[in-house]
């Protein structure tokens, strides 16, 4: 594990911790990022919620990061984290565990710029 990939580790114990912490918008989403990033290292490829659902979680958090994300990329992206669920290993489980706890405790942060009204 690299020390980047522990610090991002350290920050979602925090979040998993303390439903309170909070980051401003534009941090939330690019730590996400980083941390579906820091994983890649430990996915083998044998199933898919994990093989194929952390990069399309990866490409719909760009949309959030240019601009362009919309109800549909949510909800798309809560897809994903429900399917990872289905992993074959702890791997999978984990991310899942780890994005589903900070959607719950931030959801306010990736619903705002897609709402509708
Ligand atoms: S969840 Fe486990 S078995 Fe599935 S791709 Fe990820 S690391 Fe491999």
């Amino acid at each position: 594990m690299t020390t980047e990939s522990i610090n991002v580790s350290r920050l979602f114990e925090k979040w998993i911790l303390d439903g309170d912490t909070k980051l401003n918008e534009i941090d939330l989403v690019l730590k996400i990022k980083e941390y579906l990033e820091s994983q890649h290292p430990e996915i083998c490829g044998k199933c898919t919620p994990c093989r194929d659902g952390v990069v399309k979680m990866e490409a719909l958090l760009d949309k959030y990061i240019d601009g362009t994300a919309t109800i549909k990329t949510l909800n798309e992206l809560e897809s994903l984290v429900i399917n990872l669920r289905a992993s074959r290993c702890s791997v999978g489980l984990d991310i899942g565990k780890n994005i589903e706890v900070v959607l719950e405790n931030n959801y306010h942060v990736l619903y705002k710029p897609v709402k509708k009204y």
